[in-house]
């Protein structure tokens, strides 16, 4: 366990399966990401941090516990 587990508290946190609006790609996105998301075929953005929680700008096809 390094210095950073124990730092980071945990919240709940989830992977949504996201599909890309612009390409159809669909790829896992985890739900408490700090930086923008971008698409691994296309690059477009999939998700970007807000105050905390993560915008979602594709469609959720599958939410991962
Ligand atoms: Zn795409």
């Amino acid at each position: 366990m390094s210095e950073w587990d124990k730092v980071i508290p945990k919240p709940k946190s989830r992977f949504y399966r996201i599909k890309c609006p612009d390409c159809g790609n669909e790829q896992f996105v985890f739900s408490h990401a700090t930086t923008i998301v971008h698409c691994n075929v296309c690059g477009a953005i999939l998700a970007e941090p807000s105050g905390g929680k993560t915008v979602v700008n594709g469609e959720v096809t599958a939410i991962l516990d």
